[in-house]
């Protein structure tokens, strides 16, 4: 390797290292590796396999990272996934999949949930030896961060990395304002949850999470942001269009958690809504949706309810809507 190599292998890494948050590791490894000569396109990718999943079927379940809010969410690499989900090992490896040259960087093969960065193009040696350099540092990264920001039981995001990821919706907003599309917050609570762990006990209850956190996970888009707040509750960010689509949204996950077989039998779920407006603190937001998750569990449970700063309550879901 030339001192010029050595010095840019150099600056690359520190350009990794400098993250902050697992979502700054992902937008610094997209951007690094898109900036080299033969990468067309980046895309990174989170698994969980059949084990973690609690499905019969051999479905993984597969969310694409979102790089920004405004990104175009179409995923044409799902079958190529699903093929190194299938066949690929854990490291760097190289691949040719419907007659295009993949580099895959799997990381934590079987300790969910998985990563992969899916990079298409053909390298040469000098961009591979870059590739594999970045990948040891970002599997380490990773690492640490899932520790960090993870939820251990449901290994979905947690509650501090919940506040980060609001402070930066609302930032998109306010830098693009006006803007015709609204993210949406919506705080989800299991109904008498108690009775569950009652009944069936704590570890069973815990099942019934990571059930539900899955039934999360398939039910939203790969746009939208999922988190465990606490305890039996969750969190959707919801991004990037109207009130009514938000709803549609929130109440088919609604109907498929009533019509799910948990390993306890049905449960359902109350969810308070509200629009992330970008000019409000984000206590008021989040105390907002909670005035509307207290309306919903009031006015009988399994149902929706929207509140604003301004009109409080608009929407009901006893109101046929859809
Ligand atoms: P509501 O419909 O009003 O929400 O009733 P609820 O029983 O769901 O609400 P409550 O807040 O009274 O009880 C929540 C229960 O969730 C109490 C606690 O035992 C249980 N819980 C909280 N965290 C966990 C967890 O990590 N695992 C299990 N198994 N249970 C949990
Ligand atoms: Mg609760
Ligand atoms: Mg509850």
């Amino acid at each position: 390797m030339s001192f010029e190599q050595l010095q840019t292998a150099f600056a690359l890494s520190s350009r990794l290292i400098e993250s902050k948050t697992f979502h700054d590791l992902n937008v610094a490894l997209i951007t690094l590796l898109m900036e080299i000569d033969n990468i067309k396109d980046v895309s990174s990718y989170e698994i969980l396999g059949k084990r973690h999943t609690g499905n019969e079927t051999n479905e993984p379940l597969i969310r694409k990272f979102p790089l920004s809010l405004d990104e175009n969410f179409k995923d044409e690499y799902q079958s190529v996934v699903q093929f190194v989900f299938r066949e690929g090992s854990a490291g760097v490896e190289k691949h040719t999949i419907n007659d295009l040259p993949f580099i895959c960087i799997y990381v934590n093969k079987d300790e969910p949930p998985e990563k992969l960065v899916l990079i298409q193009g053909m390298v040469n040696d000098y961009e591979f030896e870059i590739i594999k350099g970045l990948a040891s540092i970002y599997e380490h990264q990773i690492n640490l961060f899932d520790v960090k920001e993870r939820d251990l039981l449901t290994k979905l995001h947690n509650r501090q990395t919940f506040v980060t990821t609001l402070e930066q919706v609302l930032d998109f907003y306010r830098r693009n304002m006006p803007s015709e599309r609204s993210s949406f917050l919506a705080i989800l609570d299991i109904d008498h949850f108690k009775q569950v762990n009652d009944r069936f006990g704590h570890l069973q209850g815990d099942e019934v999470l990571i059930h539900f956190a899955n039934l999360m996970r398939k039910s939203f888009r790969h746009a939208d942001f999922l988190f465990r707040y606490g305890g039996e509750e969750f969190v959707v960010i919801i991004n990037q269009t109207d009130i009514q689509a938000a709803l549609s949204l929130l109440d088919s996950f609604r109907l498929r958690v009533q019509q799910y077989d948990f390993p306890s039998g049905n449960i359902t779920v109350s969810i308070g809504v509200t629009a992330i407006n970008p000019i409000t603190p984000i206590p008021s937001i989040i105390e907002i949706a909670d005035e509307a998750l207290y309306l919903a569990k009031n006015n009988g449970r399994n149902r929706i309810e929207v509140m604003d700063r301004s009109t409080k309550q608009i929407f009901s879901s006893d109101i046929e809507l859809f």
